[in-house]
């Protein structure tokens, strides 16, 4: 039989999808490109909040649902508030976002949209067939977020932790927030032998997300984390609230190749193409960056799998798994001697990879001795 062949097939219409969807859409060089979009769910829900740091004017200003110019940090012996300047940290909700760009999906003649589930990709030749229970498609341009967990769970190369959480979306009777600052992490609750902190951000005075979150190996049982959000609102003297929607996710944090599953024909992106900072889960903005320099690749015409998101930030974020998952409960003391000794704007550039050589020298030496005892013998180990 016959199969529909496409320019570009793109699977799956989350973040990444649409994120890639959008930079095709605004440039011109795809405009006669055909282009099929595959996407299973009608992508119309709040189903996650992303947040991310930018400088004052961005791609996404219109509708972001928030944004602060202040963060806080607190650990055993850090109460740091310091302000964002250049940066604002900024909260965007799924639902105007994926309606903003599948409305601007359907306008756009080029792109077919097909609702439908995806049961396998095959590369064959240059070419990557998409199957679906209906019919098969085809292209030499398959971008795909489909991820599939299997090949990073089932390998021991590289540590893999998960960021998982619970979020609170709550609404106190009396004014209780300061809605101009964040608390980016707070450590003051038991860590239970791992790494464990509160995110909070405030919307207005009396609206909040509390989101209680994990970086460790294992997700929980859901009574640990409203357990967790409840005595931390106990402890903050917040005894009467309403709870008005809840979320909940777990983010992959490994620095697990993920693009050995790309082929001339076939590139993973998102999640699935390990473009989520390792070290903190931020993916959202990450991906955005990527996307354009995705953009720059595609007109090249060069296989797929030339695509390298690598750098040296991967390395560090290698040696920090390393670490972290080692001494899972000592997170918080990493993260404390981080915040202590460097301008926390360093950090956010950092974590953006964008800091210069002697400023990531910096930021090593801010760890404590034993600290950097761990680094180096991480270190060792993945030499010898
Ligand atoms: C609750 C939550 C909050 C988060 N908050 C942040 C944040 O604050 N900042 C940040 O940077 N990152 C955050 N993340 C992490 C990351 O940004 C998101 O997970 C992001 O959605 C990843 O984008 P993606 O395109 O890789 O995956 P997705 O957005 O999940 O997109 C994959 C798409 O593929 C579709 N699909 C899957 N299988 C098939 C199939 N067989 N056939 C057809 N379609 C299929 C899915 O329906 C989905 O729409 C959060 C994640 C979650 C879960």
């Amino acid at each position: 039989m016959k199969k529909q062949h496409f320019d570009y097939i793109v699977c799956g219409g989350g973040a990444s999808g649409l994120l890639f969807l959008k930079a095709l859409t605004e440039d011109p060089f795809f405009n006669d490109a055909t282009i099929l979009l595959i996407e299973k769910e009608t992508k119309n829900s709040n189903d996650r909040t992303w947040c991310f740091w930018e400088e004052e004017q961005g791609a996404f200003d219109s509708i972001v649902h928030k944004e602060w110019g202040t963060a806080q940090f607190f650990s055993k012996s850090l109460h740091l508030e310091f302000d964002l300047t250049p940066l604002r940290y900024k909260m965007l909700r799924s639902q105007p976002f994926y309606k903003t760009i599948y409305d601007r999906v359907k306008k756009t003649k080029n792109i077919k949209l097909l609702q439908t589930q995806i049961l396998d990709l095959q590369s064959k030749g240059a070419v990557t067939q998409v199957i679906t229970s209906e019919e098969t498609y085809e292209s030499t341009r398959v971008i795909t977020s489909l991820y599939d967990h299997n090949a990073l769970f089932q390998q021991k190369k590289y540590p893999v932790l998960q960021q998982h959480f619970m979020g609170w979306f709550i609404e106190t009777p009396k004014a209780c927030f300061d809605p101009t600052k964040i608390l980016f992490m707070d450590f003051n609750i038991p860590q239970n032998q791992e790494t464990r902190f509160l995110y909070v951000l405030p919307f207005d005075e009396t609206h909040a997300l509390f989101e209680y979150t994990f970086f460790s190996e294992k997700v929980l049982d859901k009574k640990v984390y409203e357990e967790g959000i409840e005595d931390y609102l106990k402890k903050k003297g917040i005894d009467t609230f309403t709870l008005i929607e809840k979320e909940q996710g777990n983010i992959p944090m490994s620095c697990f190749p993920f693009e050995q599953a790309n082929t001339p024909s076939l590139l993973h992106i998102g999640t699935a193409g390990g473009w989520t900072k390792a070290s903190t889960g931020f993916t959202f903005l990450n991906t955005n960056r990527q996307v354009h320099r995705l953009i720059d690749f595609l007109k090249k015409g060069k296989p797929l799998n030339e695509f390298t998101a690598k750098n040296r930030f991967r390395f560090y974020d290698l040696l920090f798994l390393d670490v972290l998952s080692k001494y899972n409960s000592k997170g918080s003391e990493l993260f404390e001697r981080m915040f202590a000794k460097n301008d926390p704007l360093r950090i956010f550039r950092f974590l953006d990879e964008k800091t210069a050589l002697w400023e990531d020298l910096l930021i090593l030496a801010s760890f404590s001795f034993q600290q950097k005892k761990w680094f180096i013998y991480a270190l060792f180990r993945r030499f010898f």
